[in-house]
């Protein structure tokens, strides 16, 4: 069995890592689709996708995972009859999906895929909107993610990247 989990990992948490697993106790392989692909830079979606597969993937390695995993970024196709099928054309064969994404569930419930929804983790802190908030305030963060998602952001200044990016040209 091969599970697909799709987010937009901005950044990367202990909460994803807690699902992927969960995941991995009921499959064999798990797919992590690292959804809005294509967008950076932005208060909501700071990191590129690269700089995301770079925290799952050494977050992964962190973990002692090391091989029963694929990561495909996805950009967005702006046509949400279309997105299914462009999902499948990027990513290795799944037999189902998790996610908590209304939208995401309905579109694979509605062409016959299974969808779980796995329980939250403590979302009070695990949650990427915090995570970012934190951050931007200089309040602690650092404990709600993997130890290799602090050495990416650091490795590519994405603290003061987001305190720029809150930054308006008026004042
Ligand atoms: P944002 O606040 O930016 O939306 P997020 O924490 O919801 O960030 P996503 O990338 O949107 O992170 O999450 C993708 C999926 O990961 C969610 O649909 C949900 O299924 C799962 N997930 C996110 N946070 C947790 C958590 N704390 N515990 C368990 N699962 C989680
Ligand atoms: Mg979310």
């Amino acid at each position: 069995m091969r599970g697909l989990l799709i987010g937009r990992f901005q950044p990367f948490h202990n909460g994803h890592s807690y699902v992927i697993r969960e995941v991995l106790k009921e499959n064999e392989e798990i797919i992590i689709g690292i959804g809005s692909a294509q967008i950076s830079h932005t208060l909501e979606n700071p990191f590129t996708a690269g700089e995301r597969v770079m925290m799952v993937s050494k977050s992964l390695y962190e973990n002692g995972i090391k091989k029963n995993y694929y990561i495909i970024p996805i950009p967005d196709v702006n046509n949400n009859s279309l997105w299914v099928p462009h999902v499948r054309s990027l990513t290795p064969p799944f037999n189902k999906v998790y996610s908590g994404n209304t939208l995401v569930k309905r579109l694979f419930g509605e062409v016959g895929v299974k969808v779980e929804t796995p329980p939250m983790y403590n979302r009070e802190e695990y949650s990427g909107t915090m995570i970012r908030k934190r951050i931007l305030n200089d309040e602690p963060w650092v404990d709600f993610v993997p130890r290799a998602v602090v050495d990416v952001i650091n490795e590519v200044s994405g603290v003061s990247r987001l305190k720029d990016l809150a930054k308006s040209d008026r004042a």
